[in-house]
């Protein structure tokens, strides 16, 4: 049983995943044919949105607006959104620079040529920034960190990483305001001092928001143990959760790598995880009518 519909929001080019991979297209069949193959071994896949579970008795209950689903092992792979800020031009559509610029994953988008040998933004003052930042000057001519603050919460290898290379400078205290362009494409930040108050023209054509991620836990309503940003616990070297019979795999349950790789090898850990606790379950129910 597998319930997809709370899956990441994948990038729309889905080589997001893989950068570097040639075709978008061969990603996009990959997907299809993973479908296919769960299907050919009899899964049945609903697309729709979890609303809500019921975790205190076995079989569990999943609820959907138009489904009670029963299971007794659940795998919970529902992903993380990267936050996003929102100020003049920071929008999709007309007028708006999202994905002609600004991005919310340098990894993914970082390479792009529209990128290249241009100066680069990134907000945000945490390990994702510094990473981010140290990554975009393979591509940049030069790559500013926007913070609010005056002092970085990245860890210290990560921040000295960062300050030390010579294509990265930082703007303290301050934010961006608004996001203008040229031709479609973003090529202008208004950058405003906290401090000052004041507004100053910063050229870039990239913007890469760093600010966190937020995941796609709250419909389990604090039945599974989270952390406090809400990221879900799973005992280490396992994805095993605080429920039994409940596997948590992918994003929602990793802040740090985040990678397609990394969260495909926790769903093969999650799968095979769930596989054992049900024929444990089997052996038990047996074992009881022996006796
Ligand atoms: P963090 O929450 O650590 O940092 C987010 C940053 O964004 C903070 O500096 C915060 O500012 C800033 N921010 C938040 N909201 C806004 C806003 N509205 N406007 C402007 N700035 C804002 O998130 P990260 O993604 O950096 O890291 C998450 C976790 O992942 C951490 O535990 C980190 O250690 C881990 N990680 C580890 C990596 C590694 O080891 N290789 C790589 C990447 C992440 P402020 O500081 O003022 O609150």
């Amino acid at each position: 049983m597998e319930i997809t519909d709370k899956f990441r929001r994948v990038c729309p080019a889905l080589a997001c995943f893989l950068p570097g991979l040639p075709s978008h297209c061969l990603l996009y069949c990959f997907r299809l044919r993973n479908r296919a193959q769960s299907a050919r071994f009899g899964t049945s896949i609903y697309s729709e949105t979890v609303n809500r579970v019921d975790l205190s008795t076995r079989p569990f209950k999943v609820f959907t607006d138009e489904k009670e689903v029963e299971a007794d092992s659940l795998i919970i792979s529902t992903g993380a959104v990267a936050k996003r800020l929102d100020f003049p031009g920071s929008h999709e559509g007309p007028g708006g620079y999202w994905n002609k610029g600004i991005s919310a994953c340098a990894v993914c988008d970082g390479a792009a040529p529209l990128f290249r040998n241009k100066p680069l933004a990134v907000i945000g003052g945490g390990d994702t920034a510094m990473e981010e930042a140290n990554f975009l000057t393979k591509y940049g001519s030069h790559v500013y960190i926007i913070h609010r603050r005056n002092e970085f919460r990245a860890s210290k290898i990560m921040r000295e990483r960062a300050l030390a290379n010579p294509k990265i400078s930082v703007i303290w205290d301050s934010v961006v305001v608004e996001a203008q362009g040229e031709n479609g494409a973003l090529s202008m930040l208004k950058v405003k001092n906290l401090k000052t108050n004041d507004v100053t023209d910063l050229p870039a054509n990239g913007l890469f928001f760093a600010i966190g991620h937020e995941p796609a836990s709250k419909f389990l309503e604090g039945q599974v143990a989270t952390d406090d940003d809400g990221y879900i616990i799973t005992k280490p070297g396992t994805v095993e959760t605080s429920v039994p019979g409940v596997f948590a795999c992918g994003d929602v349950q990793d802040k740090k790598w985040r990678q397609a790789i990394t969260a495909a090898g926790t769903g093969c850990m999650a799968a095979l995880s769930a596989e054992h606790f049900l024929s444990g379950m089997v052996h038990e129910t047996n074992g009881h009518a022996a006796h």
